[in-house]
């Protein structure tokens, strides 16, 4: 049975005798394996190769690849090599969600091309780290609570993301917080994909929110990631 859907190329592994094993993240069926043929033509994909990609489907369920219609390369993201090891942190991310306990991971597809088109377009990188950590987390199952103490306070919580004042915050592990970095927050989780980038924010004030968004994220998924620390150096 052959089928077609559009998806990104996140990555490409190891080549197995003559084939090698592609992870694309598709909207309607998360992120899927497919296997492809290597030829000695150019290769037609690359990471972060957008399309529709036609599949044959085998009786025992495995996709391999019929063909592939390139429709958006993001060639000017690549341009800036800071910003491949950005995209690659954000492919890390889809990843580590893609193993394990099955879960839709289709619903991070939009979120991704809005991002990775706009650190193309220049828009400040930090704003879109924020934005794809926050909201990835959300779409997981991991939505901060936002939830005041009742004496005001500016500590975000890191195991449930209430919002605490000095004394409340004793007991847990939390991050600074201010007024705005909280309306972030706030502006990222009530947005749809689409529209969670749009906002703008002081320079001080998002890098509070990359510190927010990036520790509410490793501590609850405990990964480690090569790429956002080559990100974080070259920056
Ligand atoms: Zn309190």
């Amino acid at each position: 049975m052959t089928r077609k859907v559009k998806g990104i190329l996140l990555r490409m592994g190891q080549t197995v005798h003559d084939e090698k094993v592609l992870t694309v993240l598709t909207e309607q069926m998360g992120c899927i394996s497919v296997f492809a043929k290597v030829s000695r033509k150019k290769m037609q994909y690359d990471q972060f190769y957008y399309g529709e990609w036609v599949l044959y489907e085998t009786a025992s369920g495995n996709y391999l690849l019929n063909s592939f219609s390139l429709e958006e390369p993001f060639h000017a993201l690549k341009e800036q090599m800071e910003n491949t090891f950005l995209a690659s942190y954000f492919a890390q991310l889809v990843l580590h969600f893609c193993k394990g306990e099955p879960r839709d991971t289709g619903v991070l597809l939009s979120l991704l091309l809005n991002g990775l088109y706009l650190l193309g377009k220049g828009r400040a990188p930090l704003l879109i780290k924020s934005v794809f950590e926050l909201k990835t987390m959300q779409l997981m199952g991991y939505c901060p609570a936002l939830a005041p103490c009742e004496h005001g306070g500016a500590h975000f919580a890191l195991e449930d993301g209430s919002i605490l004042c000095n004394t409340c915050a004793m007991p847990h592990k939390t991050v600074p917080a201010t007024n705005t970095t909280v309306a972030a927050v706030a502006h990222i989780l009530n947005q749809p994909a689409s529209k969670a980038y749009s906002f703008n924010i002081p320079e001080g004030e998002l890098v509070l929110l990359s510190k927010l968004t990036e520790a509410f994220l490793f501590y609850h998924l405990g990964l480690r990631s090569s790429a956002l620390e080559m990100w974080k150096e070259m920056k």
